[in-house]
């Protein structure tokens, strides 16, 4: 594999995947979260300051039918022109005419955007002959786009074959693979992984994974519930997936067997409804009353959680401990959050990832004390199952 830090780009035409899927306001389409464009400036920088010029591609959202407005990578030239401090050309189309003009006409330190890759349907579909197209944009390709590299799709797998001895992970891509390999293959005992958020079915494969590199799981957030019923436990009208109750039990009994300890929250702050402004009380997570439903770990979880995190040396964390979004929710999730930021400055090693828990350290303000907060969500999820992803298999290939 071609390495990004050595490679000289004095005068080539690099493709870059990026993944500037970045949340748009609906009245004005202003970024409102530009931290994915932000992630990808040492690619950038590192590409223009050798000397070369740059093409990117990105998709964003989900268009369903070809072009439309509302998907317009368009809205994002001037916001990149800013931080790049570079100007910065856009196409209106991904390939075609004007964009191999606009292409080859590219100079070296210019920027060219390309509009959203999924206007074609050929993107998703991992189309051949649509990534030969967009690779014989440039000279080179280098994949940056880590939240997109768990799927096969043109210009984050199939492009590569184009460029046999001229592909190569970028910078961020570089980041995430090291700090996830980090903790999956080089972690330090005792490895706790928290895993939390709303169901059991999107988390048993990473939590069966685990099971072989971790010593604790913590388990909070709404899939904790079908764990304590699986248990035996009353959890009133907490979120429960019955056709989940058995594997819960088999995931029990082999971290026995393994001697991984799993930890369920004791108690729970119980609400009315699903409402910020519910009636709320403390109960223990296996005694809660009909009518009553778990929306965040107690107090004595809380505890419990932190100091088992506090001992830990290696740190994975994925999903939310309840619905922190609503303020007399949130006190669990802000707990974990603030532990495992006071054990990453004690040395241990931190990563979260998935969309929910990084805006979670971020909204509790612990986002720049964590070793690395991932801006993968289903890639990392996929990594942490154990599933090779098909846009770093294509450059590693
Ligand atoms: P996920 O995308 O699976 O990580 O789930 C994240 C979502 O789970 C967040 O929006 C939380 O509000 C929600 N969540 C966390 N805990 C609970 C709970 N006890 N009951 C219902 N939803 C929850």
């Amino acid at each position: 594999m071609t390495s990004f830090k050595t490679y000289n780009f004095k005068g080539k035409k690099a493709i870059v995947r990026v993944d500037f899927n970045v949340p748009l306001a609906k009245e004005n389409f202003e970024i409102t979260d530009d931290k994915r464009m932000q992630a990808a400036l040492p690619t950038i920088n590192k590409i223009l300051s050798d000397g070369g010029s740059i093409i990117l591609l990105s998709h964003l959202g989900r268009p369903k039918n070809g072009p439309d407005d509302s998907y317009s990578l368009s809205h994002l030239t001037e916001h990149l022109q800013k931080i790049t401090n570079t100007k910065v050309l856009f196409a209106d189309d991904c390939i075609g005419a004007k964009a191999e003009k606009m292409a080859s006409n590219l100079s070296a330190g210019e920027i060219l955007l390309l509009e959203n890759v999924r206007f074609y349907a050929e993107e998703t579909k991992g189309d051949d002959s649509f990534a030969e197209k967009l690779a014989n944009l440039g000279d080179c390709f280098v994949n940056d786009a880590f939240g997109t590299a768990h799927r096969a799709h043109a210009s984050t797998t199939q492009i590569a074959k184009f460029f046999p001895n001229n592909k190569m992970c970028g910078l961020l891509m570089e980041a995430e693979i090291n700090s996830a390999k980090k903790v999956m293959e080089e972690s330090i005992r005792p490895f706790t992984a928290i895993v939390g958020g709303a169901k059991v079915s999107d988390k048993v494969l990473i939590v069966e994974n685990l099971m072989s590199k971790a010593d604790h799981i913590i388990i909070g957030g709404g899939m904790a519930y079908t764990f304590k019923k699986a248990l035996g436990g009353d959890i009133g009208k907490s979120l429960c997936e019955n056709d989940r109750i058995s594997t819960c039990r088999k995931i029990l009994s082999n971290a026995e067997k393994m001697g991984v300890k799993i930890h369920l929250p004791q108690d729970s702050i119980v609400a009315d409804s699903f409402s910020a402004t519910a009636a709320t009380r403390v109960s223990e997570s296996d005694q809660i009353d009909s009518g009553w439903m778990g929306l965040d770990i107690g107090p004595k979880a809380s505890e419990k959680f932190s100091r088992v995190i506090a001992d830990s040396k290696t740190i994975l964390w994925n999903g939310p401990m309840g619905v922190f979004e609503m303020p007399p929710f949130e006190e669990g999730t802000k707990t974990v959050a603030n532990a495992v930021a006071e054990a990453t400055k004690n040395g241990a090693y931190s990563l979260i990832g998935g969309g929910d828990s990084a805006a979670a350290a971020k909204k509790f303000n612990v986002d720049l004390q964590i070793s690395h907060v991932s801006t993968g969500g289903g890639a990392l999820l996929e990594f942490f199952e154990g599933k090779i992803l098909p846009g770093i298999a294509a450059i590693e290939r």
